[in-house]
């Protein structure tokens, strides 16, 4: 067998949302590092710029920035815009941006479960959308690769809108999957267990919660973000050229239900 040396995302065009800080910015360096030219996108297009200046170079031409809530239609319109106008095209779009609040359930404003909602659901829909349009006209097999987690089926008390939107999270790739499976489309998700990133700093940074953490674990360690790109960039890629409509757990052993380790049952 002769091993191919090339990078295996050479020339292709992948748009990341929320790429500006952790697991987004992990899956942008890999496909830089790859060959591929991506498209970075968060709100503020500061973090976006300085993040450009750091990743790996390609010879068919600058990264590109494609700043914008992706929560907002006429946000996601315009950078999508951009990102196919300044790649010359698109292949790969990795829908990662998300976010969370938590609060006791009874607590729970409807503002604050929207928002979660608008991002982490209306986002990935909205971004999905324009990116099968494109495709659609111009006749290209594209990819679409979802960052979830383990709570699409985990659930968890106080995160009832993350919790909520990421089992909304997992019928959206089915079912996208199904409906585009004959056009050569193909929809997958890769889901996090717990992941050192800014958004869970509030344990990563406190070595007793990191203990408590990571005795939760079966692996007994957190991932890191580089570890998800992997599986992201594997669902990208022709490797997986037969996967569709799955989710790809990638949690230290998190949904194995660690409890039954030991034999505390009949
Ligand atoms: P993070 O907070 O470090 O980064 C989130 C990124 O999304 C940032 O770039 C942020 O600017 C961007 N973003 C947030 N709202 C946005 C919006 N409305 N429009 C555009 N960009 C927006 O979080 P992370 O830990 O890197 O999480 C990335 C994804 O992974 C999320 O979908 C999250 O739910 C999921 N996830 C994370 C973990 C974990 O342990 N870190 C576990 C499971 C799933």
């Amino acid at each position: 067998m002769t091993l191919s040396l090339k990078p295996r995302f050479k020339g292709q065009k992948v748009l990341i949302t929320g790429s500006s800080q952790g697991i987004g910015e992990a899956i942008a360096h890999f496909f830089a590092k790859e060959g591929a030219r991506v498209a970075l996108n968060a709100r503020q297009e500061d973090k976006l710029l300085a993040l450009r200046k750091k990743l790996a170079k390609v010879p068919e031409g600058e990264h590109v920035i494609a700043a914008g809530d992706i929560s907002k239609e006429k946000d996601v319109e315009a950078l999508f815009a951009k990102a196919i106008k300044e790649l010359g095209g698109l292949d790969i779009i990795i829908n990662n941006a998300g976010f969370l609040i938590n609060a006791p359930s009874d607590e729970m404003t409807l503002s604050d479960f929207e928002s979660v909602m608008a991002v982490n659901v209306t986002g990935v829909m909205l971004s999905s959308r324009y990116a099968l349009q494109y495709w659609l006209k111009h006749n290209v097999k594209g990819r679409i690769v979802v960052t979830s987690s383990v709570h699409e089926t985990i659930p968890k008390p106080g995160y009832l809108g993350y919790s909520a939107s990421k089992g909304a999270v997992g019928n959206m790739v089915r079912t996208l999957a199904l409906e585009y499976a004959s056009r050569g489309i193909r929809v997958n998700s890769v889901a996090p267990g717990a992941i050192v990133t800014p958004m869970n700093d509030a344990w990563t940074k406190d070595p007793e919660q990191y203990k408590a953490v990571s005795d939760h674990i079966p692996m007994k360690r957190p991932g890191n973000s580089d570890e998800i790109a992997a599986a992201v960039a594997f669902l990208a890629s022709e490797e997986s050229s037969y996967i569709t409509g799955q989710t790809l757990y990638v949690d230290g052993g998190l949904t194995l239900y660690g409890d039954f380790e030991k034999n505390w049952s009949s």
